[in-house]
Order: C-alpha cells, then sequence, then structure tokens
C-alpha cells in the first residue's frame, strides 16, 4: 500500500512523492530519519486540523520537541499577504533553523500559501507536503509552485520551490466533501485524456457518486496521476513548453472561473467545461477526437453555464489570459486521445464555435 516515485529535477537533485493509505508511519519514519526532532513548523488547513489533531496531527507534531501550529482557516481569501505575514511572524519568532522543516498539512490553498511561507523564510526551509484534498494530491502539491493571491489578481505573488518530500495518505479522503472529490476529479479526466486513456476506464469502474472509500484502484490512479504530473514538471520546471499541456481546458475554464465568479465556481467543473471547447476546437482543426471520452462523466457536473457575455466577448477574454502570443490563442488541443500539444489560434472563428459547444452543453 506504499509507493514511492523517485523523481529528478533541475532544482534538486532528487525529490520524492509518496503515495498510500494510512502511511503515518512512513511519514514518521521519514522526519526521524531526516531532521533533528526538536523544532518543527506544522501549516495545517483549519478543517483538516479539526478533524486529525487527535490523530494524524498528534502523532506527527508528537514527534517534535517544540512543534509550532499555524493554522490556515479554509477559503482561498486565506492566500493573503496578511496571512503569510502572520505565519512568517509566528515562525521567525519561534527562532526557527534554516534546517527546521515547514511540514504543510491541507489542500491547495494551505499547499500553496505553507509552501511559499517554506520558500520565503530563512530564504528557504525544508518543505515537505502533505496533500489531504484530492486536487491537491494529482495537481497542486506536485511541481513546486507555491504563492498568495494580491489584490489586482490570484497567485501574483510566488515563487518555484521544490519540497522536499510529498506524502499523499490517500486516507485523508475519507473526510473530504463529495465536491471536493468531484472537484479534484476535473484534472484527473485532464491526465485521462492528454497523457493515459487507462485513467478513463478505472474512473469509470469507481463508484464515484458513493462516499469515498479505500480501494486499490483508487490508490494506483491517484499515484498516476501525480507520476504524470512530476514527470512533466520534472521535464520543464519552469514552464517553457512541455508543461503547458498540463493546461488543457485550462484557458477556456479561466474564463469560465472569471465570469461565474470564483466564489461561485469549482475549479475541477471549469476545467471540465472547458475540456469540452477544447475537445471541440481540436476537432474543428481536422482531429477526430470522441466526445464521449468526456461526456461518460457528465453526471458528475450538472451546473449550468449560462454566461451574459456574447460568444466574442468571452473569445475576447481568453485573449487577456497570460498564455496569449502575438495575438493569437493559446490553447492545447488533442491530435488523439492521449496526444495533447500547444498550439495558437489566430482563426478566432474557431474559438466562438468552442464556446457556443460548451454553452449548448451546459446552458
Ligand atoms: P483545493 O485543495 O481544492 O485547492 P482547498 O485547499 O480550499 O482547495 O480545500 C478544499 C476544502 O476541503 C476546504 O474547505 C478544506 O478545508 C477542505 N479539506 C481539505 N482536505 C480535507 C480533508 N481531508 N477532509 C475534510 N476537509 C478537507
Ligand atoms: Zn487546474
Amino acid at each position: 500500500m506504499f509507493n514511492s516515485i523517485q523523481l529528478n529535477t533541475s532544482y534538486t537533485s532528487q525529490h520524492h512523492v509518496h503515495v498510500g493509505y494510512e502511511i503515518g508511519n512512513k511519514i514518521a519514519e521519514y522526519l526521524s530519519a531526516t531532521f533533528t526532532l526538536k523544532k518543527a513548523v506544522l501549516i495545517a488547513d483549519e478543517n483538516v486540523h479539526r478533524l486529525y489533531k487527535d490523530t494524524f496531527i498528534k502523532d506527527i507534531s508528537g514527534l517534535f520537541d517544540e512543534p509550532v501550529f499555524c493554522l490556515v482557516p479554509e477559503g482561498e481569501q486565506s492566500k493573503s499577504l496578511a496571512l503569510f505575514s502572520e505565519i512568517i511572524a509566528k515562525t521567525l519568532e519561534a527562532k526557527v533553523e534554516r534546517i527546521t522543516p515547514v511540514i504543510v498539512i491541507g489542500g491547495g490553498v494551505t499547499g500553496d500559501l505553507g509552501g511559499y511561507v517554506a520558500a520565503s523564510a530563512l530564504r528557504g526551509m525544508p518543505l515537505i507536503h502533505i496533500p489531504t484534498s484530492l486536487l491537491a494530491m494529482v495537481d497542486s502539491s506536485v511541481g513546486g509552485k507555491t504563492g498568495i493571491n494580491h489584490s489586482v489578481g490570484k497567485n501574483l505573488i510566488g515563487s518555484f520551490y521544490e519540497p522536499k518530500a510529498v506524502f499523499t495518505d490517500i486516507k485523508f479522503l475519507e473526510t473530504l466533501p463529495q465536491k471536493e472529490i468531484i472537484n479534484g476529479l476535473g484534472e484527473v479526466i485532464k491526465y485521462g485524456m492528454i497523457k493515459d486513456e487507462n485513467i478513463l476506464t478505472t474512473l469509470k469502474s469507481l463508484p464515484l457518486f458513493e462516499p469515498f472509500s479505500y480501494s486499490k484502484e483508487w490508490e494506483q490512479l491517484i499515484g498516476t496521476c501525480a507520476r504524470i504530473k512530476s514527470d512533466i514538471v520534472t521535464k520543464d520546471f519552469k514552464e517553457s513548453g512541455l508543461r503547458e499541456i498540463l493546461n488543457f481546458g485550462h484557458t477556456f475554464a479561466h474564463v469560465i472561473e472569471r465570469v461565474r465568479g470564483y466564489e461561485n465556481s469549482s475549479h475541477g467543473e471549469a476545467v471540465y467545461m472547458g475540456m469540452w471547447g477544447a475537445v471541440k476546437l481540436s476537432n474543428l482543426l481536422g482531429f477526430n477526437i470522441d466526445i464521449a471520452n468526456l461526456s461518460a462523466f457528465r453526471t458528475l457536473y450538472d451546473s449550468s453555464f449560462q454566461p451574459q457575455e456574447s460568444l466574442e466577448e468571452l473569445t475576447n477574454l481568453m485573449l487577456h489570459d497570460k498564455k496569449v502570443k502575438d495575438g493569437s490563442i493559446r490553447v492545447i488541443i488533442l491530435e488523439e486521445l492521449g496526444k495533447a500539444r500547444a498550439t495558437g489560434i489566430t482563426d478566432l472563428s474557431l474559438i466562438r464555435e468552442s464556446w457556443n459547444y460548451i454553452i449548448q452543453e451546459f446552458e
């Protein structure tokens, strides 16, 4: 029940992603073997802390003589300069050293914020990620992106900072709300589309509408997704090219999130809708991607998308996406299932038609 993916990255010589079920002992072993057990900074999601303070979190923090606890309230608003500054203050006031581990336990919000604290305090402290949401397990805990939001925009402050290790204990999913599982599945489906269609086959066989319960299939699925992400980012740590394919569906999704308002929209659902646009676009460009690969999961995502904006306006909003190059819209398309690439679209009528396809499906 424990598999370890060993990676070579351009930043550190080695880094590990471990995926398993009930791996608290493994984590304790690793921490004991790697760090002096004096101090540790534990940055934990508040909900996760409430649920696991007498079990998992107690076991981990109990290893250290002086654990410093920093709690992160749920929600995107926690990725703020104010909370960042508060946690940095608490960290420095505890007189930590550059060898003191920063152990981050939570979903993507806690991971981004806690990762940035580890990257910044004392110019970098060893970072251990323990992702607890499906999205964090398959996506945000892998790849070294850390950061917080600014009133000017999301994720505008941050850095690329590799964790020393990522420990994914699937047991956490037993308490994750169903809507957050479905949120994470958007990215899982994405990996199936861009890289490995077996993911789609496995997903179809899993009881996705029932409360999460452990199975070997889930463990393998999450391990495969984490491995795909880490393989891609290992080859392209600072996002120069290859890493772009992870944005499949996202150029559309970012616009969907913007017009719906970030508070009202789940990232996974926006990505799912966005992938419909990306598949349509691929087919308009002459490829032949069966939409059944996406429609098989349609019942997971039942909310509608009825924007006030016209097709032109939606298309223009994509021009503001940071992935735009030379007035063309940079989008990830599929040449075949499992084979993605980036391309610049100058004929905007193709994009409008793709938006039309999304709206007709999700009205
Ligand atoms: P994401 O991981 O999707 O980027 P968040 O970090 O905001 O987003 O986590 C989503 C929600 O799930 C938050 O309300 C968080 O408190 C909660 N959460 C994360 N992990 C767990 C867990 N294992 N059990 C229960 N709730 C969790
Ligand atoms: Zn995403």
